[in-house]
């Protein structure tokens, strides 16, 4: 009887053509049982777009990219959601009104339909740019459910623990479920960054909505660009969120946000960072994660040019290598498909994280 390596097989298969594979709808995809919580953080070019996908087939998106370049994130979106069987955006949570985060959700709701619109409210930029940006999101949430979220909300998504922790710069009053030990790490901690001396107005970041998302014994955090300042708001003296198994790294890796107050109390044993190759991926955010209690990898979305080689991970945890943020003048640059970062959670707290470039994955047990 002959039998046949199908990873062998797979071994010789270029590249380009299981990119393509991967990005064919397969009807099998959209009836498969679920059984985890599956996490996809997506190149955005240094912005964000996280889709979670709930073992019911609920999802949740959490920000969406930027908007123009021929709908290039709204694309990879879509992509991203018909590989894991999403044919409609159940939860939209814009963290706050940047373009990196909303700029997208207008062209994406071209491609998929969204039903409930989650944010903070009314944008505190007053920018005519801002202020036209807003008003294209702000219309296009009036086409579905819009909710105004604050610190301690839930968002019902079926078969999963999802509430609020921070928004419109407002934290969480009290712990969640099972947290409010001291924290340790607030001893020594400094207030620094956009808060006191704001280049961007970007009193918009410390607005974010934040959120906690709960699947059995597995633990996260998305706290979108929430500030280094409102951290300590958020976590001393008391620990309010209490651990994490991920940490689904803040403001794109810079190093306004990311705190140890933050990081080193969540005890994340692994942390996504979704940075651009010049885009977050700050030195000092590095720092503090690596000296991280209990983390044992960290993944990038992209190779980190100002971190250099010291501190980047190796690059099979790096899902984009190639250096090509847009920019004002070259608008045009990388428009092509990216690569993502996915973790599959399981209800007792074990996960596995897949890099889509390589298809290196790494699987981490329950939390002991
Ligand atoms: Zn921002
Ligand atoms: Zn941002």
């Amino acid at each position: 009887m002959v039998s046949i390596d199908v990873r062998s097989v797979m071994r010789v298969i270029p590249t380009s053509l299981l990119c393509l594979a991967v990005t064919v709808s397969s009807p099998v995809a959209q009836v498969r049982p679920r059984d985890t919580l599956d996490i996809y953080v997506i190149d955005v070019e240094g912005g964000e777009a996280t889709l979670f996908v709930a073992p019911s087939g609920e999802s949740m998106l959490v920000d969406t990219g930027w908007p123009g370049f021929d709908g290039r994130d709204a694309d990879r979106i879509a992509s991203v959601a018909e590989q894991a069987g999403v044919t409609q955006i159940d939860y939209l949570i814009v963290t706050h009104f940047h373009t990196d985060h909303m700029g997208g959700a207008a062209q994406l709701a071209d491609r998929l339909p969204v039903v409930h619109f989650i944010d903070h409210g009314t944008t505190i930029d007053q920018g005519d740019r801002a202020r036209a940006a807003f008003e294209v999101y702000s219309t296009l949430r009036s086409t579905g459910t819009h909710r105004v979220v604050r610190p301690g909300d839930p968002i019902p998504v079926a078969g999963l623990d999802v509430r609020i922790i921070a928004s419109d710069g407002s934290v969480l009053s009290g712990p969640l479920a099972g947290a409010g030990d001291a924290n340790l790490f607030c001893a020594g901690f400094t207030f620094h960054g956009e808060d006191i001396t704001s280049r961007f107005g970007d009193a918009e970041d410390q607005r974010s909505v934040s959120t906690f998302i709960g699947f059995g014994r597995f633990r996260t955090v998305i706290m979108g660009d929430l500030t280094w300042n409102l951290e300590h708001a958020l976590m001393c003296p008391d620990n309010n969120i209490g651990t994490a198994d991920l940490y689904l790294v803040s403001h794109h890796g810079s190093d306004t946000s990311g705190s140890e107050a933050l990081v080193h109390a969540l005890q994340p044993r692994v942390a996504v960072m979704n940075n651009g190759p010049r885009k977050g991926g700050a030195v000092q955010t590095f720092q503090i994660l690596h000296a991280a209690p209990r983390l044992e990898d960290l993944w990038q979305n992209h190779y980190s040019i100002p971190a250099g080689d010291d501190h980047n991970m190796s690059e099979r945890f790096i899902a984009n290598l190639q250096d090509e943020t847009p920019t004002q003048e070259n608008p045009a640059v990388h428009m092509g498909p990216a690569h993502w970062i996915k973790v599959s959670a399981r209800r007792d707290g074990s996960f596995t994280v897949t890099n889509s470039r390589n298809d290196f994955s790494r699987s981490y047990g329950p939390r002991n």
